[in-house]
């Protein structure tokens, strides 16, 4: 009997659950858990848990297991799902992609490295060169971009990224030619300038000292706001910084020693003027970014406004030029994450492809994003996160849905109805165009002189009064769990957030002052230059509003879904049990939270509606025609179908199954279960 199947470890799909109920969902995850398997399914999504041990279940024996093997046929496990995606892209030259999801600390970005992994133990047999090459690059650039951005921010807990989308290319013998990443940056406003706790500050002594590093943490304010210190005594950080010397150069670890130094700027104020206290470190800030002293002094105290024609140099008020600095450094540090994707991206790209020699280019997509965010705020990066899975649901709801009606039209099986939530109504309350709440904060930073985010608010609940997804306390005057002038709530598909507005206007317009572009982009280093090309523009010359924060995440949620949409997609649901990182607690009310967050019994609900299986009837009878003696070893019947149907009959799955054109379509896993059983018993 497949080990899969025995009830000491629960079920292994949620879909085999006797009732769809978060009380049985959730028992059924404690007791695989606490049995050691991380894994389980809802269909082909894959539900894992992150166990906080090392788990023997990824070594080259478990990966020829699951080589070319079907999903149900051993015990879930990301390989299968992986193998799955591998299979359709080589078989049936279909791009596919795994869109690996779950909140900080559930292991997404070991979920990706194990399925790269086992992609890359499964290709390239006769072992060329040059794809051993592209594979080890691959791999490699996921540690480059983990070193530092775990460099940079708290490991894990904070990181200010949200989500990384891998593009692996492959030939037409399917193996990996190339890649490209693409990084989703959610700057968490305050995270990068207030919370770090985490810093590694060790390294090659002289390397510290030409770029003026002190080993002390201590030193650096924006570690000191975060709270108490941790210093990493491990060589970690001198490992890092040769893996990116070796692949770009040193300029990150300096350029984020200025977003640390720039933290230590003082502002006060002599009467009427504001001044840098601190001035001998502006010094050094000139130094580390190719520029000169008084124009880092300047941009930092004043600010070029343009008055008709006239251009004068406005002083900034201390608290003007403390925001200015605080912006410098978040936007050094993303537009120094960017361009180190970039650089690496020039490094993974496919090169040479010829599609008349190598035959289509094909593509498995891994995507590592944050799930739902539910914290005791949320601000504007929850909102948008929030919104992030909104657009995947989706897109979800879109291609299961769509896949499975098209089929059985194909097919020939009458579609039932399935009763499930559309939550296209949510995403347009987000984001449509004039009505949507993106839109409303556009047009509310648009408005000249000083808008409040209580202002938005009241934007806010004169257009969205009517929503039934929308409500806010004015609107609904006895609700207290809403505050008056700062909450508005959004039921979402997975359940009711409540986002405070405090700091969306701020955290829209993040507006950077022009005139650090024109700084950074005169600075004689051709890098730093490279990274600021609106600094070109002369002050008469910026007409034009940048983007908000808002409208780019929502092009780029666009653009993201879209390119999904082309794909066939696979999915990995990942589930943190706890918060201190132990393996043998799974805290009940966590959990559920997430279950919930995750729309995991939607989820459930979805898929039950369906066929769990289907399979072209040649397949199905080579696989099980060993099992009736209608079809063993070889069948008279007129047709494979009709041999199908005989032995289904014969083992009594009558009820659970329906015969289409050229396939058969199994309703529950169980019966899928219970001819592997009978198999397993005859071969
Ligand atoms: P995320 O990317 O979702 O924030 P990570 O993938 O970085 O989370 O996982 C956080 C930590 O949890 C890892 O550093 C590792 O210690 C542990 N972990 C996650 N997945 C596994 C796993 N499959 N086996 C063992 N440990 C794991
Ligand atoms: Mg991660």
């Amino acid at each position: 009997m497949a080990e899969h199947e025995s009830l000491e470890f629960g079920k292994a799909d949620f879909v085999l659950l006797d009732n769809v109920s978060l009380e049985e969902f959730l028992a059924n995850l404690k007791l695989r858990f606490e049995k050691g398997r991380i894994y389980s399914y809802i269909g082909e999504v894959v539900v894992s848990v992150n166990p906080y041990r090392a788990m023997n279940i990824y070594g080259r024996d478990t990966i020829e297991q699951y080589k070319g093997r079907e999903l149900y046929e051993r015990p879930p496990h990301l390989f299968a799902i992986a193998d799955a995606a591998y299979k359709a892209m080589k078989r049936r030259n279909k791009d596919t992609c795994i869109v690996i999801s779950g909140e900080s600390g559930a292991g997404k970005t070991e979920a990706s490295k194990y399925i790269m992994q086992y992609i890359a133990a499964i290709t390239n047999p006769s072992q060329r060169a040059e794809v051993e090459r592209v594979k080890n690059m691959l791999l490699k650039s996921n540690c480059v971009l983990e070193a530092f951005g775990n460099a940079k921010t708290n490991r894990n807990d904070n990181s200010s990224r949200f989500g990384k989308y891998m593009d692996i290319n492959f030939d037409f013998k399917g193996d990996p030619i190339g890649g490209h990443i693409n990084n989703y940056l959610l700057e968490k406003v305050g995270r990068v300038v207030h919370a770090r706790e985490e810093q590694r500050m060790q390294g090659d002594e002289s390397l510290l000292r030409s770029l003026h590093i002190q080993k002390d943490p201590t030193a650096y304010s924006y570690i000191k706001v975060g709270g108490h210190i941790k210093v990493f005594h491990s060589n970690s950080t001198l490992k890092d910084i040769k893996v990116l010397k070796g692949f770009i150069e040193i300029l990150p670890i300096y350029e984020e020693h200025c977003v640390l130094l720039q933290g230590n700027l003082k502002f006060g104020n002599d009467g009427d003027v504001t001044l840098i206290e601190n001035s001998k470190l502006v010094a050094v800030l000139g130094e580390l970014l190719s520029t000169k002293e008084e124009n880092v002094e300047k941009a930092l105290l004043y600010r070029t406004v343009a008055t008709g024609r006239d251009v004068i140099d406005k002083q900034h008020t201390d608290q003007e030029a403390s925001y200015g600095r605080d912006a410098l450094a978040k936007a050094i540090y993303e537009r120094l994450f960017c361009w180190i994707v970039g650089r690496i991206n020039d490094i993974i790209e496919v090169k040479n492809y010829d599609a008349r020699i190598h035959g289509k280019n094909t593509v498995i997509g891994v995507l590592d994003i944050y799930g739902f965010e539910i914290f005791q705020n949320n601000s504007f990066e929850q909102f948008c996160i929030n919104y992030c899975n909104e657009k995947l649901q989706q897109l979800f709801i879109q291609l299961v849905l769509k896949q499975e009606q098209e089929e059985y039209q194909r097919e020939g099986i009458p579609w039932k109805h399935i009763d499930y939530f559309n939550n296209q109504i949510i995403v347009d309350l987000v984001e449509l165009q004039h009505k949507g709440i993106f839109s409303v904060l556009d047009e509310a930073c648009m408005n000249v002189g000083k808008v409040t985010d209580e202002m938005f608010l009241q934007a806010l609940n004169s257009k969205l009064a009517k929503h039934a997804h929308y409500t806010s306390r004015k609107l609904s005057p006895t609700d207290k769990s809403l505050e008056f002038d700062r909450d508005f709530r959004i039921r979402h598909y997975a359940g009711d957030v409540v986002y405070s507005v405090l700091g969306f206007i701020d955290k829209n317009k993040d507006t950077l002052f022009q005139d650090f572009k024109r700084l950074l982009y005169n600075s004689s280093n051709p890098v730093l230059k490279a990274m600021w090309p609106e600094g070109k523009l002369s002050i008469t010359e910026v007409t034009k509003r940048p983007l908000t924060a808002a409208t780019l995440f929502k092009n780029s949620m666009i653009s993201l879904v879209e390119n999904l949409a082309s794909k066939e997609p696979y999915y990995v649901r990942c589930i943190k049990p706890n918060d201190v990182k132990s393996p043998l607690l799974f805290e009940y009310e966590r959990c559920k939270h997430q279950v919930e967050y995750l729309g995991l019994l939607e989820n459930v609900r979805v898929r039950r509606a369906g066929f769990a299986n289907r399979q072209t009837y040649p397949r199905f009878l080579q696989r099980y025609k060993m099992i009736s003696e209608f079809t063993w070893p070889n069948h008279d019947l007129p047709s494979d179908r009709e041999a199908v149907k005989r032995l289904l009959q014969g083992c009594g799955f009558e009820h659970d199954v329906a015969y289409g054109k050229t396939k058969v379509f199994i309703r529950t896993p169980r019966t899928i279960f219970s001819l592997e059983e009978q198999r397993a018993e005859m071969v």
